[in-house]
């Protein structure tokens, strides 16, 4: 049966989901951190960690944004196909939910109109939305802002399928090495491998979203990650760039079917304001 969804319902549970985002980071993400601010091996890494910590509590008390960086919208929408949208266009509705959220809860607008001309649209409209039609009559939404310190040192590979698995891991480090201090790190690291050159860089993108410690499903995929976040640990970025055993918090691996004549990767890295709200309407 056809169930009748109000598009206004959204552009409210994302209005709200905005400022959650930008408020309250995940139960997963503040778990990381504070395993990290007891296992880091640096007295100034586990400084910088407490700092992160109090930045935290303050950010959720005090009802202001975690970071100044309150990110460009991205949003995932798992549509139902028994889904009748009323009451005006979709994507409008997204965009009028991020355009009262950033509004409302005084969040930082940092959309530019176009990428040359670079006009702040002074709402932080419009989001980047990637919308998928699913089984069932409901929608679940996912709001992502995305910090661009981190967003910009994101990569995208095209590998030889030569290369195969070390090809892959090399990439990751090279990724994150040369991001160093740049993506405000410890880091989550999203990477896609296979489908097309965008494919891999949405999954990369959705991998960020999988709650840190949770694995892949994939024995030697979850295999891939343990070892190359143990890697990672390893390069000495640290927490803020500024030295230690905590570079990244996890490494998150989404896969898809590719071409016989490729292997694209792509890295999307996250800083450790790695925000994500969900719900089901
Ligand atoms: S990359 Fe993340 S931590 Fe760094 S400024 Fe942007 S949102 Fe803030």
């Amino acid at each position: 049966m056809i169930r009748e969804i109000q598009t206004e319902d959204i552009t409210e549970n994302i209005k709200e989901m905005c400022i959650e985002a930008n408020y309250h980071l995940s139960p997963d993400m503040e778990m990381a951190l504070n395993k990290a601010e007891n296992e880091e091996k640096s007295g100034l890494g586990r400084q910088i960690l407490g700092q992160l910590r109090e930045n935290l509590q303050i950010a959720g008390d005090d009802m202001i944004p975690i970071c100044q960086d309150t990110g460009m919208a991205v949003v995932f929408l798992e549509i139902g196909q028994d889904v009748h949208f009323t009451g005006g266009n979709l994507e409008d509705a997204v965009n009028e939910g991020v355009r009262r959220g950033y509004q409302e809860g005084f969040l930082r607008k940092s959309v530019v109109g176009d990428p040359l001309i670079r006009e702040n649209t002074k709402d932080n409209t419009p989001a980047v939305i990637h919308a998928r039609i699913v089984d069932g009559d409901r929608v679940r939404i996912t709001v992502a802002p995305k910090g661009f310190g981190s967003e910009n040192m994101s990569r995208v590979f095209m590998l030889k399928p030569a290369e195969g698995e070390e090809g892959v891991k090399a990439a990751v480090m090279t990724a994150v090495k040369d991001a160093g201090p740049n993506a405000c790190p410890p880091v989550v690291v999203g990477v896609g491998i296979g489908g097309t050159f965008e494919k891999c860089a949405i999954m990369a993108k959705e991998a960020l979203l999988r709650p840190v410690g949770v694995h892949s499903d994939i024995p030697y995929i979850k295999e891939m990650e343990e070892e190359l976040l143990e890697k990672l640990n390893c390069l000495g970025i640290g927490p803020g760039g500024l030295g230690g055993t905590t570079t990244a918090l996890a490494v998150n691996i989404n896969t898809y079917p590719t071409h016989i004549a490729g292997l694209p990767v792509a890295v999307n890295i996250c800083c450790h304001v790695n925000r994500h709200v969900v719900r089901v309407v």
